[in-house]
């Protein structure tokens, strides 16, 4: 079941691919999962992050661009408008709760 709470399942459900803003680069992506499927979804998620792409998190009112994500590439620093991943490093985690990683 995806999370629309984090910002990558978020954006696989509503965007169905991860484009780049910046570069328009779309990320490399291949399942055996039907297509538009939750397991569909959590996958395209995962590999996103696992990629380092980078998606904006929910802003202080809970508002969140779901549309809108960068490549491994552009996003490393992050998004000009949007603040900073303290650390670029989270591609290895897989299940922690995003709302742990901005505080
Ligand atoms: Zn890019």
């Amino acid at each position: 079941m995806s999370n629309m709470n984090d910002p990558f399942d978020a954006h696989a459900v509503f965007a169905l691919e991860f484009e780049c803003a910046v570069c328009s680069q779309r990320s490399v992506f291949e399942t055996s999962h039907a297509f538009a499927s939750d397991k569909y979804f959590e996958a395209l998620a995962e590999e996103a992050r696992n990629s380092g792409w980078f998606c904006p998190s929910a802003d202080s009112a809970g508002k969140m661009d779901v549309m809108t994500c960068y490549c491994p590439m552009c996003g490393v620093d992050g998004p000009p408008s949007v603040g900073r991943l303290d650390s670029p490093s989270d591609g290895a985690e897989t299940s922690r709760p995003m709302t742990q990683r901005f505080q």
